[in-house]
């Protein structure tokens, strides 16, 4: 009787075993690849910081990408420097290939690469880019371009038009911003390669029936520049979350998608040392993650949802300025107007610049070393089919290499 019941459990254990393993082997069909541009594992510190901060708690309170299942942590130098650029590092996480910095979607020998997206686009999967800064950019642009200068804007957005990739949105192209004819061209390129371009969520709803690719952009006015910060944008305005979920909308099909997600705006605000548009811009990427998420949980054994940075911005740390105080709730206070007695302005001049922003971070002791990129590992998270691959350290050239294995395409 013993015996049979332990060959029974046995034979349980066994069967188990087959039906989680079948389970870990079937391909991602529904893929999010999620860059918070100058995103170091202080930001994520930060963030959650301030979000315990608003509550009156110390410590901190997890984002939504925080919580996920596996974390590891991302080694970022260029071909070329310690310290790497956005083109350099998106190149590497777009191809798998280390180049030197200011280099796009190729190799040091100038040789061009193809990304994950045309990969997975070849593959059968849908494809869609998209960001927060312009769509132009770098991290964006190792996607769909290649290029031996990143600012070559124009040439990188004729490939964007050239791409055959099913979405792009966000902030609009870069190249059109000091020249008209250029905008005209971009347009032009991207109509003649039958893509159509909506302003607004309700223009793509509109739309969105007879489309067969879409870009999707900023009302007309603002479709030259990136998404605007939170702190500064209009009520109604694109959001980055607003982009990705029309995306999903757009993309979901039975043969999967690849979608690759910026926020790109995490870097400018850190370039700046702007530790309010910093902690704002990181809850951009989460409430975008967290559309990702909603989708996960809808097909939890189809998705995988990866969360990573392509370098760190600023040099943040959690307590500067020779004092081990700090406290986020100044920080809160100014951006919610509730001015405290040792302020003496609110976050309207704040914001238009009427006073340092190094103020803000002084007052919170929040400590910057740069308003550069710096050589510090980022984190990754992960969670879905095959996330257990992302723990640990890894070089940035072994994302796309990982994310490939998940959805079964040979890199
Ligand atoms: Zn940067």
């Amino acid at each position: 009787m013993k015996f049979r019941r332990l060959k029974f459990s046995v034979l349980f254990m066994v069967a188990l075993l087959a039906i989680s393993c079948t389970k870990q082997e079937k391909d991602a069909k529904y893929v999010f690849y999620f860059i918070g541009d100058g995103m170091g594992f202080s930001h994520v510190a930060l963030t959650e910081a301030y979000l315990a901060a608003s509550e009156d708690k110390i410590g901190s309170l997890p984002l939504s990408f925080s919580q996920f299942p596996t974390l590891g942590m991302v080694a970022t130098h260029s071909a070329n420097r310690n310290t790497t650029c956005s083109s350099a590092a998106g190149t590497a996480l777009a191809t798998g290939t280390k180049t030197k910095n200011g280099m796009l979607g190729m190799d040091a020998d100038s040789v061009a690469l193809k990304s994950i997206a045309y990969k997975a686009h070849e593959a059968g999967y849908k494809v869609g880019i998209m960001s927060s800064a312009t769509i132009d950019h770098a991290t964006p642009a190792s996607f769909y371009a290649s290029s031996a200068k990143r600012s070559d804007y124009f040439n990188i957005s004729i490939q964007l038009t050239e791409s055959d990739f099913e979405f792009f949105g966000g902030g609009g192209f870069h190249a059109g911003s000091r020249d008209k004819a250029k905008a005209d061209s971009i347009f032009k390129s991207a109509a003649a390669n039958e893509y159509t371009i909506v302003n607004s969520v309700e223009e793509y709803n509109a739309k969105k029936g007879e489309a067969e690719k879409m870009i999707l952009l900023q009302q007309k006015e603002q479709e030259m520049g990136s998404i605007p910060y939170y702190l500064q944008s209009e009520e109604g305005s694109l959001r980055l979350a607003d982009v990705v979920k029309a995306a999903v909308d757009f993309l979901e099909n039975e043969d999967g998608f690849f979608i690759m997600a910026e926020a790109g705006t995490i870097d400018w605000a850190a370039h700046s040392n702007d530790v309010a548009n910093t902690v704002y811009e990181t809850l951009e990427l989460d409430k975008a993650v967290a559309i990702a998420y909603e989708f996960y949980l809808r097909h939890p054994d189809e998705t995988l949802i990866i969360v990573t940075a392509d370098h760190e911005t600023g040099g943040v740390a959690l307590g500067g300025n020779s004092n081990s105080k700090y406290n986020l709730k100044i920080v809160h206070d100014y951006v919610n107007k509730n001015v405290s007695k040792d302020i003496d302005t609110n976050v309207d001049n704040y914001m238009s610049g009427e006073i340092p922003i190094d103020e803000l971070s002084a007052k919170a002791n929040v400590g910057w070393t740069t308003t550069n990129h710096t050589a510090t590992h980022v984190p990754i998270f992960a969670i879905g089919v095959g996330h257990q691959n992302f723990s640990g350290r890894m070089d940035n050239t072994e994302v796309p290499v990982k994310i490939c294995d998940a959805m079964g395409i040979e890199f």
